[in-house]
């Protein structure tokens, strides 16, 4: 389809339960895919497949199934994932359970392919619908865990902005800053505005991280929401297997790579203005900024030292840095 043709989803807030949406929303010719966690709650409104994870077996089993018109997919990434590869060439409607991470109106999928994990293009959501009472109904300690690595995973945009202008030859703060101005104003909001995790804040959160799966949308364009941050992720993933996906979280994993990525910017151009601005929003977030609250989400030092290492050679601002250069950054941005 013609890019100027396409429809981008809205993003609706309602104040009614998951249970209660789906079962509205269904029909004969849907096919509703979830995780496991949310099954309980939509198994009774038709047809389920339940996606436990992103793996790519479950795409062909699921499309085998019954015939079917629309999906709505409703949970976590890996859940909105699958439900939107199984429904590739028809309509799907999005309900995300939580905001951990910028997937939720993506018109792409990250499915796992052996060990590994692909980005994908898939089907882009008719609507993206966020169920206000079963997000606030969480335990407050969860809804800031997971909203938390939501934000944290937003704002890697000013990471990836600066790998670009790392790749382009111009690391002007003008045109990092002017490829994610939406992730900036983020910022700005969360220096500003946000006091604590309450429903003024996932509501936020959600329009920021629908909007900035637009900006990748509408420029066809995912190397603005991931770079180094993104690889030093899935090789501290690899590197841990004692990480787990809720500790360390995604959003602080890729928070960490964003901070040492906006530290390498001030030491290349002089110009401190990002860090600043992301440190200050991290604090009042209570993503990690030390050595200590890194060690209490689960991520240490040597953690850090061995992914950097890992990533040298694959082609990233990040990853570049430390070909040429020790560790020493590291201790002059977590070392309180
Ligand atoms: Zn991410």
């Amino acid at each position: 389809m013609d890019k100027t043709e396409q429809k981008l989803p809205e993003l609706e807030f309602r104040n009614e339960t998951i249970k209660s949406l789906v079962s509205r929303l269904t029909g004969k010719d849907v096919l509703i895919v979830t995780d496991p966690f949310n099954y309980p709650k939509v198994k009774d409104a038709g047809r389920c497949a339940v996606a436990p994870d992103n793996r790519c077996e479950q795409i062909p089993v699921i499309k085998s199934g019954p015939f079917y018109e629309r999906v709505i997919a409703v949970g976590g990434c890996a859940a909105l994932d699958i439900g939107r590869a199984c429904a590739v060439g028809k309509s799907i409607i999005v309900v995300p359970s939580i905001l951990s991470t910028s997937c939720i109106s993506l018109d792409r999928s990250v499915i796992k392919y052996g060990g590994v994990n692909r980005l994908e293009k898939t089907q882009l959501p008719e609507k993206v619908i966020i169920c206000m009472p079963d997000l606030m109904d969480m335990p407050p300690a969860e809804l800031e865990k997971w909203c938390q690595s939501g934000f944290g995973d937003l704002f890697t945009m000013a990471a990836a902005s600066i790998d670009i202008q790392h790749k382009k030859g111009d690391l002007s703060i003008e045109a990092v800053t002017g490829n994610v101005g939406e992730c900036f104003k983020a910022i700005e909001w969360v220096i500003n505005d946000f006091d604590g995790y309450n429903e003024t804040s996932v509501k936020a959160l959600a329009r920021f991280l629908h909007d900035s799966s637009l900006v990748v949308v509408v420029r066809d364009d995912s190397n603005l929401n991931a770079a180094g941050e993104h690889l030093l992720y899935h090789s501290l993933l690899r590197l841990n297997p004692q990480y787990t996906s809720s500790r360390p979280t995604h959003g602080q994993i890729v928070a960490a790579g964003t901070l040492i990525a906006a530290a390498i910017y001030r030491e290349q151009t002089g110009n401190a203005r990002i860090l600043e601005a992301i440190s200050k929003a991290f604090k009042k977030l209570g993503l990690p900024l030390t050595y200590d609250e890194l060690s209490k989400a689960g991520i240490e030092k040597r953690h850090l030292q061995e992914g950097l290492s890992d990533i040298k050679h694959l082609g990233s601002h990040l990853g570049d840095y430390f070909k040429t250069n020790d560790f020493g950054i590291l201790d002059r941005v977590f070392s309180a």
